[in-house]
Formats: C-alpha cells, sequence, structure tokens
C-alpha cells in the first residue's frame, strides 16, 4: 500500500485475517499472535504467511493450510476509528436535535 515497490512487513499492520478455504471459518491474529509465531516488525507478511494456519482444522487432524491471508495496515485501522467517530458524533447530534424539538414543547405545558 504506502510503500509502493516494497513488500508490507509486520510493522505496517495492526492484525491478519486468516480466511480457511476448507471450513471457512476466518481467524484473526492480532500481531501479539503474530509475533509469536516468530514474525518481528520487520517480517513481511508474505513470509509469516506460510506459518499461519486454521487452528480449527488442525484441531480436526487437518493440514488447515489452504488459508487466505488479508492484512489489516495501522492506517486503516486508524481510518475505521475515524469513521467511527464521525458516526457517534453524528448520533450526538442528531440526539442533541431531537432534545431541542421536544424541550420547547414540554415547556408550555
Ligand atoms: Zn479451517
Amino acid at each position: 500500500m504506502a510503500y509502493p515497490g516494497k513488500e508490507a512487513v509486520l510493522g505496517q499492520v495492526y492484525a491478519l485475517l486468516v480466511e480457511c478455504r476448507d471450513c471457512g471459518n476466518t481467524h484473526r491474529f492480532d500481531i501479539k499472535e503474530l509475533k509469536q509465531v516468530g514474525g518481528s516488525s520487520s517480517t513481511k507478511i508474505s513470509d509469516v504467511s506460510g506459518r499461519l494456519y486454521c487452528s480449527d482444522c488442525s484441531s480436526e487432524g487437518m493440514a488447515g493450510k489452504r488459508v487466505s491471508v488479508t492484512a489489516i495496515f495501522i492506517s486503516e485501522r486508524d481510518r475505521l476509528k475515524a469513521e467511527a467517530y464521525l458516526i457517534n458524533s453524528r448520533e450526538a447530534h442528531a440526539r442533541e436535535q431531537r432534545a431541542k424539538r421536544v424541550s420547547p414543547r414540554s415547556g408550555r405545558t
């Protein structure tokens, strides 16, 4: 993404989503868990992806290696946070408007 020509590394991601093509489950590996499987901030996502597997399938005795990995980049998380903030403030604004509409009438009675 933001680093053209360079492969993304774990230092840029917040978590990896591992979607299992066998059972359809999605597992989220936070950066802490990724470091537990031997990743560091400078490890390429493609390198650590090969070490990830579906824990549901592996507990059933299968390899659980038919997975597709999606990275959640830190910047995307910030964007989501910003969007969540916008939604929250919009809701707060609507609530304020409703309160204004109600109060003059209730004041008259
Ligand atoms: Zn699975």
